[in-house]
């Protein structure tokens, strides 16, 4: 396996760096294929969209692994061991997905950056739509973008921004919250709403 950071080939001992308690390794006792990426740590998992009242975070063992075949997969647990299970029967589902068609049935649900999760195993993959196949046009040149999009404040519809026009057009930054702990909150799940990075081939 390799590390993410640092595409360290580390063999088969994770390291789970730690934001809360000790630092902790792992021999992974499951035959990951030798490309596989991976992270792992203790660290606050932030929910989008908790309703008033609800906790907005939790802190959580997780391990985080690219590999082959699948696009990203995220296990949580009380240890590195129970993580790298649920990381493991997540990879077997995605590898034993199939129809016949060799691919995925991916579907957007709630993503607008093309990212999408497979009906069948729960696969969750990135750039597997474009913004013209999610219908996502720019709204001052009418270019399909998966770049960014809000919701208008006035009219509650979504609009699009493609790259060359976000920055011009984009919508003022505001907070909804009073309480300040509330507004980096707000700001974090905000800076969690990911732009595809930047091609650079
Ligand atoms: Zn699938
Ligand atoms: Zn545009």
């Amino acid at each position: 396996m390799r590390a993410l950071m640092t595409s360290e080939d580390i063999g088969t001992t994770i390291e789970f760096s730690a934001v809360f308690g000790e630092p902790r390794t792992h021999e992974a006792k499951h035959p990951w294929p030798a490309e596989t990426v991976v992270s792992a740590g203790s660290g606050i998992v932030f929910i989008r969209n908790a309703k008033p009242g609800e906790a907005r975070s939790y802190t959580s063992l997780f391990m985080e692994v690219y590999p082959p075949g699948a696009a990203f997969i995220r296990g949580e647990g009380e240890s590195p061991e129970a993580c790298e299970d649920a990381a493991w029967a997540k990879y077997r589902r995605a590898l034993n997905c199939t129809d016949g068609s060799g691919s995925h049935d991916w579907e957007p649900r709630d993503y607008h950056n093309g990212a999408g999760f497979c009906s069948r195993c729960n696969t969750f993959g990135s750039k597997v739509f474009t913004g013209e196949q999610l219908g996502q046009l720019c709204r001052i040149c009418g270019a399909g973008t998966t770049y960014h999009w809000h919701t208008n404040a006035e009219t509650g519809s979504e609009e699009f921004l493609c790259e060359e026009h976000y920055e011009e057009h984009k919508p003022p930054r505001r907070s909804t919250s009073e309480h300040p702990l509330e507004q980096l909150l707000d700001s974090l799940l905000e800076a969690d709403d990911p732009h595809p990075p930047k091609e650079t081939s």
